[in-house]
């Protein structure tokens, strides 16, 4: 940043594979061979083989017979929700879903019933009195605590009440479980027909775009009436060839999940010696709570003055007195980039409990 060099601990590529010599050269020779732009939309002529195959070798991985990719993870869910949902049914909000979870239900014309963080009890009692179809929206990963949905408890309830579950995996595909294929293998749930599973192919992925997964019958209707489908352009086709290349490496790669997590260990034992407080979170996103938006941002640029980046997320980004370091690791950091980054903490914060 303004020609200086920083150690990034606020990106989402957790794998490291947005720099990937394999991934670079796929995007390349994709290039190469079908140009830049997709130049239409899926359903005019946008739809290549590259989009083709790498939707087959998604479904493969996550499980479900089919996969449709998306620009962005945003419109995806607009795409899939308002599809579903229209004036007269219900969608349930986690308190701490991601903005476009809660945009896509408001789009819908649904009434949106949100309920307390991760409370399935609370939930129940929504959904025993709502209308029409009901749709539950939650992210597997939480995108700025880190903590993880109970799907066990979500998928008994949508069964119990004949609704859909939507889990926007954005945070956990690649990342959790042995395979990497989030937080369904984390939590040792099956995915069903009446789950929709919703992946971003810009964070552990290290590309660009979104796929939902799912049954022929749900992506056979998206096909039709995902207005952020139909009426966009589709992903640029050396996009859809890197992250070909990028699914191959979170498939074969363990190890990056492997030193991921270590990194993480070493930074929870770390940040607890230090007297830091840190959320109940497995996952790489490690957020540091400070509460005051002023001192968040006093922190992060002390750490920014020892060459570290950790943006200060504030309201409404998070809750009010929430302001806080979402610290975010990668499976390419070192042991010395997180000693480096504890050492930098350890000045950088006020006095701690
Ligand atoms: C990043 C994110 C999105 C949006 O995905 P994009 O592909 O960046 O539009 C959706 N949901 C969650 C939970 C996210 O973290």
């Amino acid at each position: 940043m303004d020609g200086e060099r920083l150690l990034s601990f606020c990106s989402n590529d957790y794998l490291g594979l947005a720099n990937d010599a394999r991934v670079l050269a796929a995007f390349k020779q994709g290039a190469e061979r079908f140009g830049v732009g997709s130049g239409a939309s899926h359903l005019v002529s946008g739809h290549g083989v590259a989009h083709h195959a790498l939707e087959e070798e998604l479904a493969a991985f996550v499980g479900t017979p089919r996969a449709l990719l998306f620009s962005t993870g945003y419109m995806a869910n607009l795409g899939v929700v308002s599809a579903l949902l229209g004036r007269g049914d219900t969608a349930f909000e986690d308190k701490l879903n991601h903005a476009s979870l809660i945009d896509a239900a408001r789009l819908s014309g649904a009434a949106v019933k949100r309920y307390r963080h991760l409370d399935a009890a609370r939930l129940k009692t929504l959904m025993e009195t709502a209308q029409g179809e009901k749709l539950v929206l939650t992210d597997g990963v939480f995108s700025m605590d880190g903590d993880v949905a109970p799907l066990a408890s979500l998928m008994e309830l949508t069964r119990a009440h004949d609704a859909r579950l939507l889990v926007d995996d954005a945070h956990g595909l690649g990342v959790l479980g042995e395979g990497g294929r989030g937080t369904f293998e984390h939590c040792g749930c099956q995915l069903e027909p009446a789950v929709i599973l919703l992946g971003t192919l810009g964070k552990a992925f290290g590309t660009f775009g979104a796929f939902i997964a799912g049954d022929d019958d749900l992506i056979e209707f998206l096909i039709q009436s995902a207005r952020s489908y139909v009426y966009t352009t589709a992903l640029p086709p050396a996009v859809a060839e890197a992250t070909r290349a990028s699914l191959r490496i979170v498939q074969d790669e363990g190890w990056r999940r492997a030193a991921l997590q270590e990194r993480i260990a070493q930074f929870r034992r770390g940040a607890a010696q230090l007297g830091f407080k840190l959320l109940d979170s497995q996952t790489p996103i490690q957020p540091l709570i400070l509460g005051d938006a002023g001192v968040a941002v006093q922190v992060s640029e002390a750490l920014r003055q020892r060459g570290i980046l950790v943006p200060a997320i504030r309201p409404p980004t998070v809750p009010a007195g929430g302001a806080r370091l979402r610290i975010s690791f990668c499976a390419l950091h070192s042991v010395q980039h997180v000693e480096r980054l504890l050492e930098a903490l350890a000045v950088a914060t006020p006095a701690r409990a």
